[in-house]
């Protein structure tokens, strides 16, 4: 059903008493490495919920990525489609955890970050509804959007701050193909920069959805003629790294399964709380009888 494009990668947890600042050295105590990405994230996160889940991400030939595409495959999602690059690492993230919640990330990108444009091919679209995919490489993105077009697939952006910050030019030309546009609160800050004015949903694709995470706040979602916010879900939380990711799978698996689209926030704030309960990305992202179990509460 959903094809993701974009990055795998393996994240090393780290939890530290404080976040170090300059010139400051702490003590951390390792939590465990396990597979992440947007990308894988979200893929594993729409697999969860009982959708089928295509992956084409870029991976070295090396045992981390070994190690995280067997993770992924044990998820159920399709991986035949992945790149391997002989002569590169799999791309890593380290993840320092705070007691307090708060988190830094380094990642260390590598050419097995992201597939090249020229390695979305076409049966990587066999059987897919819809496209999610992120900034990352916005050539990249701009081939597969144009490929989803042709096909008359549905499409959905994940934007990260750091990327539209790489590349702010280029965003303007991409989200007119985009129907679902997700982004947090710091990426929209940056995306609306980039273009020089408020983000609304006419630079989207026609009936294109704009929808912002705030954080333990829930989520917005902006429409043509309409904006719509929903609270989040008071959970205790232990790590937020793939929360955004988790969201976006909940959400399209939702409104692909005919849900509107204010419950489906709903759903994908549930979702996106019980994944922040578990240290890793993937770890604790919910099934659909355990969103539903928690909805219930
Ligand atoms: P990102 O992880 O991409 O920065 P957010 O921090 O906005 O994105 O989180 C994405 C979604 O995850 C939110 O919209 C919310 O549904 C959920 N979420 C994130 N943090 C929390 C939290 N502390 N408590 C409950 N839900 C959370």
């Amino acid at each position: 059903d959903v094809l993701c494009i974009g990055d795998l990668d393996v994240d090393m947890f780290i939890s530290v008493p404080e976040i170090p600042g300059f010139d400051q050295k702490v003590s951390g105590r390792n939590r465990g490495q396990m597979p992440g990405g947007m990308s894988a994230n979200c893929a594993v996160a729409v697999a969860r919920l009982g959708l089928n889940s295509r992956l084409l991400a870029a991976v070295g030939r090396d045992a981390s990525g070994a190690f995280a595409v067997g993770k992924i495959r044990g998820e159920g999602v399709d991986v035949d489609h992945l790149v391997y690059r002989d002569d590169a690492d799999t791309f890593m993230c380290v993840v320092m955890l705070s007691p307090s919640g708060e988190k830094s990330l380094i990642k260390l990108e590598t050419d097995a970050y992201l597939p090249r444009p020229g390695e979305v091919t076409a049966d990587a679209f066999e059987g897919v509804r819809h496209l999610h995919l992120t900034y990352g490489q916005p050539e990249l993105a701009r081939v597969a959007l144009s490929m989803a077009a042709e096909r008359g697939i549905s499409t959905s952006l994940d934007l990260e701050p750091p990327d539209i910050v790489r590349n702010p030019h280029l965003l303007r030309s991409i989200l007119p193909m985009v129907d679902t546009l997700f982004l947090n609160r710091e990426a929209l800050g940056k995306a609306e920069s980039a273009l020089g004015e408020a983000l609304v949903p006419a630079h989207l694709r026609q009936n294109g959805e704009i929808i912002v995470t705030l954080g333990a706040g829930g989520c917005r979602r902006l429409a043509t003629g309409s904006v719509e916010e929903v609270p989040g879900f008071e959970v205790r939380t232990v790590d937020t790294t793939g929360a955004g990711d988790c969201f976006a799978g909940a959400y399209l698996a939702a409104r692909l399964t005919g849900v509107e689209p204010v419950d489906a926030m709903t759903r994908a704030n549930a979702a996106a709380a019980l994944a922040t309960l578990e240290v890793g990305s993937q770890t604790g992202m919910p099934d659909r009888a355990a969103v539903e179990a928690f909805m219930q509460e």
